[in-house]
């Protein structure tokens, strides 16, 4: 892999682990489980390279207890061999983005040591607040340095790549808009876990503030409706549309 591009940052989809829950979690009122992927995307920007999320940790390969029941991670899914694979070595990683610090999105951030991990200021306190079973700070409190931001934020400085808040699901949940030569893309997050939750403005059965999420809902689809196509946080049936570990063209993205 390699940055050679003008139009701006390259995005490339890579799967790091999955999940199955009730679907009742991804989207209120359904019966049954659903096994959903954590999705990781690295941004290639000729100032650096970022993750947003960094999926599952590589503690559970191999687990066959607990979280393990639940939780499947083949030894390829880990965020470091993701990257290998890609020729890309982990210590090159110069930003992780953490849309909120749940295990399923954090749990590789100790795999990329030489990365800044920014994060939504409210995000960073509530993980080590106790209060969500989701969170393990094993996962995120990996000692590299913090950058804790308030709203929205221009990684690189161009526009090129937008943190903007999206909370409702956590405190402190964030997105990114990357706008890369073929279009702009939405890493939603858990903001929105299906593309149905977004055309039927469903929430989650559990959620932090039902006010703050609808709200988040109600910034992607104005997004969507600009142009931007949204990737969905938890959406299996997308997630197989989007081809893994190459350079995404977003006009090829339903
Ligand atoms: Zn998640």
């Amino acid at each position: 892999m390699q940055n050679s591009q003008t139009g701006g940052p390259l995005i490339y989809a890579l799967t790091c682990g999955y999940i199955t829950l009730p679907t009742s979690y991804f989207i209120s009122g359904e019966e049954g489980k659903t096994r959903v992927p954590a999705c990781v995307f690295l941004i290639d920007h000729p100032r650096g390279l970022a993750l947003f999320d960094t999926g599952f940790s590589d503690r559970f390969i191999g687990m066959e207890k607990g979280l393990g029941k639940i939780v499947e991670m083949p030894d390829e899914h880990s965020i470091a061999q993701r990257l290998r694979a890609l020729d890309v070595d982990p210590d090159k990683i110069d930003w992780i983005i953490n849309s909120h610090l749940h295990l399923d999105h954090a749990g590789g951030n100790h795999m990329l040591p030489n990365a800044t991990v920014i994060v939504q200021s409210e995000e960073w306190d509530f993980g080590f607040s106790g209060e969500d079973g989701a969170y393990a700070k094993e996962d995120f409190d990996t000692g590299q340095p913090v950058k804790r931001i308030i709203g929205e934020h221009d990684l690189f400085g161009d526009g090129s790549v937008i943190l903007f808040p999206t909370p409702g699901h956590t405190p402190g949940h964030q997105s990114a808009r990357v706008r890369t030569a073929t279009g702009e893309a939405v890493l939603a997050g858990d903001c929105c876990n299906f593309r149905r939750s977004l055309d039927e403005m469903r929430l989650p059965e559990a959620v932090y503030n039902a006010d703050h999420y609808r709200g988040s809902l109600q910034k992607l689809s104005a997004l969507r409706r600009a142009g931007a196509k949204i990737f969905y946080g938890h959406d299996p049936d997308f997630w197989e549309t989007v081809p893994q570990a190459k350079e995404l063209d977003l006009r090829a993205v339903q």
